[in-house]
Formats: C-alpha cells, structure tokens, sequence
C-alpha cells in the first residue's frame, strides 16, 4: 500500500517528499511494539502474563479448545499463564469479565445484548458457528414444532434464550404472550420434574440425557425456522484490549488453536477432561458432545474462528426486533480486530513488507535522483543540440543566401545547389538539380582542369582553382572553387562538395589595370611588370628572353589622311594582327601611342628577330579597312642577366630608331656590348 502511495506520487515532487516517506516509515518501524514481532522458535514473545478464563458452563467438552491450548503449552507459547474457571452460577460471566474480575469469557450470541446495552465486551472469535440451543420437549407432548408451543409452558434463560426462541416463535406467527414462560431451573430433568411442557437445552447434552434413559424427545432446532445464531464466542473488556491488545491477540491465536487441536483429538482431550477437570459427564456422554460440537463449529468447512459480520447484524436485528437492544445502537467496537492487529500481518509487515518498502523506497529515491540527474543532463544536452542546430540552420541558412555551394553526387549530378548560386548564375535550383556537373562550366574552361578535378576528388583529396562559368543570360563568371570529395565511413567518395567564390569583378577590375583600353592588349604598366618578371627569373637562372619594340610607321599620314577615329581603328587591327601571331608563352602590349612592345618569353635574340621578321611580314600584308596599309619598323633585344630594364629597353628603342632610319618596315637589332647596362 504504502509502495503503491509512493509510486503514485508525482514524479517530479521533491525528493524532499520522498525523504519525508522514508523518514516515516523508518520511525514507525522503530516505534512498533516488540511484543508484536514473532516470537522465534521455543521463545516466549512476551513476558508471562496471568490472565483468567471464564467459562459459560461447567467442565465439558464444550471447551475443549481451551483446556487444549493450556495442555499442549499453545497458550505457554504465546507468554500466556491461564486460569481456566468454570461457570459461577451466582454470577454474569459477562459481568465478570466487565469488572475485571476475570479477563476472558464465554457467551453466546446475547453478548451482542450486553454490548449494545452499554457493557463494554469485545467479541474476541466466535468457536461455535451455530448455537447449540435447542427446545426439548417429551414426545408423549406431542411438540413437533414451534407452532405447538401455543399456549404451552416454556421453560428458558430469560435473558439469555429469549430472543433466540421468540424468534423462532415469531416464524409461526406466535408472539410472546402466546406461551407462558418460567426461568430455568437449570434441572436437566425439568420436563419429568415439573409442569413444564418445553425447554431450552444443549443439543451437545440434555439429548443424550434422556435418550440414555430411553426417553423420547422431541427437538426443535431454531435453526431450522432460520434463526442462526453464533454459539460460544470467546470475549473480553474493552479496557483489556485497549490496554493489553497483545496479551487478547495472544490469547485468540491460542485459543484457534487449542479448538482445531481439540477438533482432531477428541479422544486426547476428553481423557484430558475426564482426568483433570472432573466433569458431571461420564466419557460416553463427552464423546457425544464433542461429535455434537463437532457440527455447531464445522471445521471441515470453515475455520475456527470464522467471523461473518454480517450473521452478526442478524442477530443484532432479531434482538432489535425483540426490544432488547436500543434501535440506534449498533455494532460499532464490539469486534477485537477493530482494536487488533492480526500477527500475521504484523509479522509479514515487520519482515517483508516495511524492509521491502523502505528497499524499494531507498532504490527508487537513488533512481529518483539518477532520474533527476539524467534528465537534467538530456534536457541540456538536448538543449545544447538544439541551440547548435538552431544555429548550424542559421549558419546554413547565411550560407544557402551568400555563399555558392554545389553539391554533386556520386553520378557527378547536381544534388543540391545554394539559392545564392542559383541567383548569381540566374538559373531556378530545379533548372538545376539532377543536370551534370559540368552543366554551368563555360567552354573556354580548359578541359585538363575538369578532369583535374575529377581526379583530385575521387581519389578524396581536395582541388581548388579557376573555373570559367556561364550565366543564363550568357555572361561568364570568373570563380574561384574549392572542391571537396563527399565519403562514406568506408571512404567510399559519394560525389563532392564544392564552394565557389565570384572572383569576376575583381579578375574584370584586374584585367582592367593591365589592359589598354584601346587595343585590349597589355598596358604599358603590365609590360612594365612583365618586364622586371622576366629579367628576375633570367637572373635566377631561366632562360633568356627577348623584346621587340615596334613603332608603325608614318603613322601621322593615317590620322591625317583618314582621320583620328580609323587610326584608332588601324591601332585595333594591328594590336589584333600581333596577339594572333606571336605565342603563346609571349606578351605583347601597348608601349605608348602607336608603339607595342612584344616579351618573347624563354627566347633568345635569334628567336626575336625571326619573330618581328615574322610579324614585319604579317603587317606588310595586311590590309586594313579603306584598303589602308600600314607598316611597322621593329627594333629587337635580347635580356642578358643583370641587365637593367631600362638598359634593355633603351637597346630596342635604339634598334627600332636604326629601323626608321634604315628606310622603315625592316627589323634592327642593337648589339649589347659591356657597359651599356
Ligand atoms: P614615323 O614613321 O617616324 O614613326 O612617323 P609617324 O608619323 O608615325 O611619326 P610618330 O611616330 O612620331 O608620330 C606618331 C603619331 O601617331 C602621332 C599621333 O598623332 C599618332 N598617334 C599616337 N597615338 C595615337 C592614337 O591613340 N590614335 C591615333 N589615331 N593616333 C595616334
Ligand atoms: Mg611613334
Ligand atoms: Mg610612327
């Protein structure tokens, strides 16, 4: 019960509460009485009390449970010194036991009587289930049954038997005053003896009487017109079982005892009787009295000891009905187990019960705890996780808007693509998803990059570079790409993820401060550059390089002759003229008005010259629009290591003024000599 309280407590009260329990119950536990522990084997539980017992009649069977109890050492078991005193027919058992004079009695159901009447007697267990009272009558008189007492003279216990008999009379419709009642006389003879024509008997012995006599007797048993009442019931005081309710449950234990022992040895206690007690009965007449009792407590059916409530309020009912007892009075205190404690449930409290709810407590306190603990752990973990993939979402979410992210699987599709790289290529991500990789990649990507890539990440490494990508509406992107290889826990590579950085201003900007406007060649500041790139891998070691400086010639007469806006013109095509014909490793560039500088890379003077040679001819041939020709006069010079650019520049300005000397469109070179550097 107590487990079952504490499992129904709430699971988040305090573990205060708990402790509480705990705490309780421990204080009970060490409260508790000794005497209510079970006595070990062989010792006595409480010290040895004297307690007495008062009979309702003289030595007989009819309380053979108690003599057998006192024998065989059941009541000795239980700390118990009894004094077993037979009837006092001068006084009430009831009044014995109420007075203190003695501290246990006998009586039957009428004891509800005294009870309800204001005599504080505690039933302790009823023994017989039936009453043994019958009416006896001769049979010469004819009474077969309660009808025929109408009129007659009854003989009874006035206020013993009377409730029980006019009941019985009350089945057949006779009320009080349809007999005539007379005391008994306690004479078993009585019916021989005197006028009377009934009386009240024991079946368990007046029966027998007459029968030995070979008299013939009629028997009315109430029972059979259904008034049932218990027989001897074992009782005692209030004051004794609110001040001793160990030595009454003692005393009950005992007694159930001694009943059943006595009920499978009948033999055994009536030479007990027979022997100790010197009863009026001689041992034919016990050995019919135990077998009479033996039907009044049944013990093949029901315990000794039984106790059915309810057949009490029936009782208590007829009595009522009676007028013996006051209508409002009622039961209440009149049973020993409302002031007692069964041992047994004492005993299975004490052993079982409260270690095992004070185990149970302690495990569920420390799984209380634990609880607590664990689920303040998962509630921050869980917070924690949360609070993290609240922000890796956030994160995410950042970077699905700013960043360009492409994931490509295992079958180099596009699975998944930022919103912002769908925006910067101007594609919807479903125009995307499932389409190659190389779906944005513009053509002029070299392709040995892609398969770079490729490479790189299936064997799971990284790759970063440049990557050229086109826009729906046909622009290009510049971007730059860090690729990753996706993988599984076997390093299996599942396809990539690759991270793009928009690099197409800043390589437009770039280019912009390198390019000449006019021609988109090199501007005179990336030659520059180039220039003093070159002589320092030359003066770390590299090969030679060369430049030729051109100048076209009579210039002037163009802008004169066709005007300002084709010179430019002119300008255009021979810039083109010359990116088309050099190679690839070489740059050429605007050095100045219609002046260009080309840096053959790795090239000596021999290579140079063959070149402007190559590119004099190129121009000579070309005719540019307005059927214009244009020449060119080339100067050459070759880079020799430790030379300044300035010195290598002056060479080729020099060779190009000996070219315009020499009658223009020819190729001249200045030899380097020591010093001039
Ligand atoms: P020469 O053969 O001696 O080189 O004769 P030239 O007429 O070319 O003489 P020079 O090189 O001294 O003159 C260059 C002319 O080129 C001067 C200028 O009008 C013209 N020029 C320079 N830059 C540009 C330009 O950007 N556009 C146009 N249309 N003409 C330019
Ligand atoms: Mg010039
Ligand atoms: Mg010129």
């Amino acid at each position: 019960m107590l487990i079952q309280r504490f499992l129904q407590l709430p699971m988040f009260s305090t573990t205060r509460a708990l402790a509480r329990l705990a705490l309780s119950l421990l204080l009970m536990v060490s409260l508790l009485p000794s005497a209510w522990a079970e006595p070990a084997e062989g010792v006595v539980a409480v010290p040895e009390t004297t307690v007495s017992l008062r009979l309702n009649w003289f030595h007989q069977f009819e309380f053979a449970g108690y003599y057998a109890a006192l024998e065989k050492g059941f009541f000795a078991e239980e700390g118990l010194n009894v004094h077993i005193l037979e009837r006092d027919p001068e006084t009430a058992v009831v009044d014995d036991v109420v007075s203190g004079f003695v501290d246990f009695g006998v009586a039957d159901s009428s004891l509800i009587v005294a009870r309800m009447n204001g005599k504080p007697v505690v039933m302790v267990t009823p023994i017989f289930q039936h009453s043994p009272m019958v009416l006896i009558s001769l049979a010469e008189n004819n009474i077969l049954g309660p009808a025929d007492l109408a009129g007659k003279t009854l003989m009874y216990q006035l206020d013993q038997d009377d409730a029980v008999i006019a009941a019985t009379l009350n089945e057949v419709g006779l009320g009080p005053k349809d007999i005539i009642s007379v005391p008994h006389s306690f004479d078993d003879w009585a019916l021989l003896n005197s006028d009377i024509v009934a009386m009240s008997a024991y079946i368990s012995n007046q029966p027998y009487l007459y029968r030995e006599k070979n008299i013939e007797i009629n028997i009315i048993d109430p029972a059979n017109y259904g008034i049932d009442f218990y027989g001897d019931s074992l009782f005692t005081s209030e004051r004794m079982i609110n001040t001793h309710p160990n030595v009454v449950s003692a005393f009950q234990r005992a007694t159930i005892r001694g009943w059943g022992y006595a009920l499978e040895h009948p033999d055994e206690i009536i030479d007990l009787i027979l022997r100790k007690y010197q009863p009026e009965k001689t041992r034919e007449q016990l050995v019919y009295e135990a077998k009479s009792i033996r039907r009044m407590i049944q013990p093949d059916l029901l315990d000794v000891g039984l106790i059915n409530r309810h057949r009490f309020d029936r009782i208590a009912d007829i009595y009522r009905e009676r007028g013996r007892i006051p209508a409002e009075a009622d039961l209440t205190g009149f049973f020993a187990d409302d002031y007692l404690v069964p041992a047994d449930v004492h005993s299975v409290f004490l052993h079982w019960i409260v270690p095992l709810a004070i185990i149970s407590m302690a495990v569920l306190a420390l799984m209380f705890v634990i609880n607590q603990r664990l689920q303040r752990i998962v509630y921050q973990k869980t917070h924690d996780a949360n609070e993290a993939r609240e922000k890796a979402e956030r994160y995410l979410a950042i970077l699905d808007r700013h960043t360009c992210v492409m994931r490509v699987d295992s079958e180099l599709k596009v699975q998944y693509i930022s919103i912002a790289f769908c925006e910067l290529t101007g594609y919807e991500s479903h125009q995307l998803l499932g389409k190659p990789h190389t779906f944005l990649m513009d053509e002029s990507n070299n392709g040995l990059k892609i398969r770079q890539l490729l490479e790189a990440t299936s064997a799971g490494k990284n790759w970063q570079g440049e990557i050229y990508l086109k826009q729906k509406n046909g622009g290009q992107l510049v971007m730059d790409v860090f690729v990753e290889p996706v993988q599984d826990g076997k390093g299996k590579v599942l396809g990539y993820n690759a991270v793009y950085l928009d690099m197409t201003q800043k390589k437009n900007a770039e280019l912009l401060s390198i390019t000449d406007t006019l021609t988109n060649l090199y501007n005179r500041n990336k030659i520059d550059a180039l220039l003093v790139k070159e002589s320092k891998l030359v003066n770390r070691g590299s090969p030679v390089f060369s430049i030729i400086l051109l100048d076209i010639d009579h210039f002037k007469l163009i802008n004169d002759q066709y005007g300002h806006l084709m010179g430019d013109q002119v300008l255009r095509e021979i810039a083109r003229c010359l990116k088309h014909n050099i190679r690839e490793t070489d740059y050429v560039g605007r050095w100045g008005g219609e002046e260009f500088m080309v840096i053959c890379a790795n090239t000596s003077l021999m290579g140079a010259e063959a070149l402007a040679e190559m590119l004099r001819a190129k121009m000579e041939q070309a005719e540019f629009p307005e059927h214009i020709h244009a020449t060119s006069s080339f100067g050459v010079a070759e880079y020799f290591p430790g030379e300044s650019i300035d010195s290598l520049i002056k060479r080729a300005d020099e060779g190009l003024y000996w070219a315009k000397n020499s009658g223009r469109n020819c190729v001249r070179t200045r030899p380097c000599h020591v010093g001039s550097a």
